[in-house]
């Protein structure tokens, strides 16, 4: 019943990446959204581009407007996939109509188109299961769309319509893949970095601005919350046993972005941990950093394996730069022999003996 709010969250979104490409009409029937060019020169391969990347489409078809004349459609069909239907030896036509008053059926329409477009391209067949290209005719109200098999999109929902999460991105490779796991599922992003200069380079904070940068084709619009963390990190190694450095430090994070998610409005948190990846990532190890905060902690990755992660990763852009060689602020005072197995009651002894407010 809700329906109408994906629906219009997903135009105001579609608007939003095209607005920079040219002026189009959007507009949604019967869940399709029409994206049209209202001026002549528009690059429509960079508009395609850019949709491509928009959460909340499952396919994505680039479809010419022709008049709702059977020998109209027809020679629509043939110069626009002509290219198409040179290379292959078996096809179909699927049609539909939304308008009743056409004077063909669906299925009439399929065969006629089908009939001349075997005329004008003898050398291939039709074939209803397993057609190497599908011909789409949709008969409109208006006009008729023909066009080829549509294109994946980017699956998942309209970044927005699943609430807003703060994401707690490093530079590393696995966070940028989490915050785009968590977009994917609609979930719009508000992104904290914690930076330890002189501990780390101003590259190195850069880098994560570059991510976050790579990340809003997908995301959309990102601010990212540069928070300075050496103060908290000095404290840690003067009056922390080292064993436990790398949790202690990462419970403040945790706070920290709990206090952001609450100025932003943010009802979650997002990080990059996969369960095993490193002694920080033991379950024990997550109960004792979930604990400092009360905001639902969302792990997307914790039961992937690195190969996926980085899979990922090269697919989302993201993996070239995550990988550029700049120290982290986990890096720089990382303990010989990490706790894997915390109790929470050495963990808040440590903290107890903290200068820290
Ligand atoms: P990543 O590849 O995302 O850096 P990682 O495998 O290096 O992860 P950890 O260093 O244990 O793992 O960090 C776990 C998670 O904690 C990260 O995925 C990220 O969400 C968060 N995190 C770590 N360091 C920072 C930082 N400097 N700023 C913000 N978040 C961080
Ligand atoms: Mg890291």
């Amino acid at each position: 019943l809700n329906r109408n709010q994906f629906e219009s969250a997903m135009m105001k979104i579609l608007r939003y990446r095209l607005k920079t490409v040219g002026k189009f009409r959007v507009y949604c029937t019967q869940s399709t959204f029409y994206m049209e060019p209202e001026e002549e020169d528009i690059d429509m391969d960079l508009a395609f581009d850019r949709v491509k990347t928009v959460f909340g489409l499952a396919a994505l078809s680039r479809a010419v407007v022709c008049e709702k004349d059977f020998d109209t459609i027809c020679q629509t069909a043939e110069d626009y996939l002509g290219d198409s239907l040179h290379g292959i030896r078996t096809f179909k036509v699927e049609a539909r109509r939304a308008d009743k008053s056409f004077p063909m059926t669906s299925i009439q329409l399929s065969q006629y188109v089908g009939g001349e477009l075997n005329e004008a391209f003898p050398h291939i067949q039709a074939d209803m299961h397993h057609p190497e290209l599908t011909v789409h005719v949709e008969v409109r109200d208006f006009a008729a769309y023909v066009h080829g098999d549509p294109a994946p999109g980017a699956g998942g929902l309209p970044v927005g319509v699943g609430g807003k999460a703060v994401s707690l991105l490093s530079g590393g490779i696995d966070s940028p893949v989490a915050s785009w796991m968590m977009a994917k599922r609609g979930v719009a992003l508000e992104m904290v970095h914690f930076f330890s200069y002189p501990y780390t380079s101003p590259e190195a904070k850069d880098k994560v601005l570059t991510l976050a940068q790579l990340l809003t084709p997908w995301c959309g619009r990102l601010t990212v919350h540069v928070v300075p963390f050496t103060k908290i990190q000095e404290q840690l190694r003067l009056h922390c046993p080292e064993a436990l450095f790398t949790l202690l430090m990462r419970r403040f994070m945790m706070r920290i972005s709990e206090r952001v998610a609450q100025r932003v409005g943010a009802h979650g948190l997002i990080t990059g941990e996969s369960l095993g990846q490193v002694a920080s990532q033991t379950m024990e190890a997550m109960a004792v950093t979930g604990q400092v905060c009360t905001l639902p902690v969302f792990r997307p990755l914790v039961g992937m394996d690195k190969e996926e992660i980085v899979r990922t990763a090269r697919k989302i852009g993201t993996f070239e730069t995550s990988i550029l060689p700049y120290e982290d602020c986990c890096t720089v005072f990382t303990p010989r022999h990490p706790k894997t197995h915390p109790k929470l009651e050495e963990i808040t002894e440590a903290e107890a003996a903290l200068d820290i407010e």
